[in-house]
């Protein structure tokens, strides 16, 4: 049995913040595997005045952060559904296709105030263990945020894991890339090279 943990998101674009927090994690939960899941949304819409990445340009972002670790891999399962991508859904083809193996859900703590609005919560929190990576700036919330069983909100703040933390965020990286500011040292070098080349954050033309 492998013990793998899952971790969602837009990575638009992945970045520090998700890969060493993800290692970390991966050491002090003793996991065998990480595997990352890009969610499958429309293309960016916060900022029409930045050029937006493509589902599958968030993928190979993804691709080139994690290079050849083994420890580490890239699922397109939710980019083969259309949007929104429910995490559900999700981890009922891991544990098809995955059987014998457990899965630990990963989130960012700034996750936490919005754990009442994923589809079905109580049910993922009833069969799936959550871990929580700490952020600069984003504290537990003192109550469960809308309706989350006690017992299973408990559970989720009770695994808050004890690793460094990383002031990095997509948003903050998409915003300097746009005012043509460097962010070299939030994201991996392969990872920088392919948005030069793909001239993915760049101000639009108005
Ligand atoms: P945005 O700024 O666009 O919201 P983001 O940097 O939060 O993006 P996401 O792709 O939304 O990145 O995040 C995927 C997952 O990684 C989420 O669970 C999020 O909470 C977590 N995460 C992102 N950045 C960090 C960080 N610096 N430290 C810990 N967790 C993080």
């Amino acid at each position: 049995m492998a013990k793998i943990l899952i971790f969602g998101g837009t990575f638009d674009p992945v970045h520090y913040g998700h890969l060493q927090t993800a290692r970390a994690a991966l050491r002090l939960l003793q996991a065998n595997r990480i595997v990352f899941v890009p969610a499958n949304t429309s293309p960016h819409k916060l900022s029409p005045a930045i050029t937006a990445s493509a589902p599958q340009q968030r993928l190979r972002m993804l691709q080139l952060a994690i290079g050849a670790d083994p420890a580490m891999e890239v699922s397109a399962v939710e980019l083969l559904r259309p949007p929104p991508s429910y995490t559900i859904d999700t981890l009922t083809i891991f544990r098809r296709d995955r059987p014998g193996d457990e899965l630990t859900l990963l989130i960012g703590a700034d996750q936490l105030a919005a754990l009442h609005t994923w589809k079905e919560i109580n049910a993922i929190l009833e069969s799936t263990f959550i871990a929580v990576l700490p952020r600069p700036g984003f504290d537990v919330p003192a109550k469960p945020p809308g309706y989350i069983r006690d017992d299973l909100w408990k559970k989720v703040i009770a695994n808050i894991l004890d690793i460094p933390q990383y002031a990095i965020s997509a948003t903050a990286i998409r915003q300097r890339l746009a005012r043509g500011q460097q962010v070299a040292d939030q994201l991996p070098e392969a990872v920088m090279a392919y948005i030069r080349e793909q001239g993915l954050y760049q101000k639009r033309a108005t």
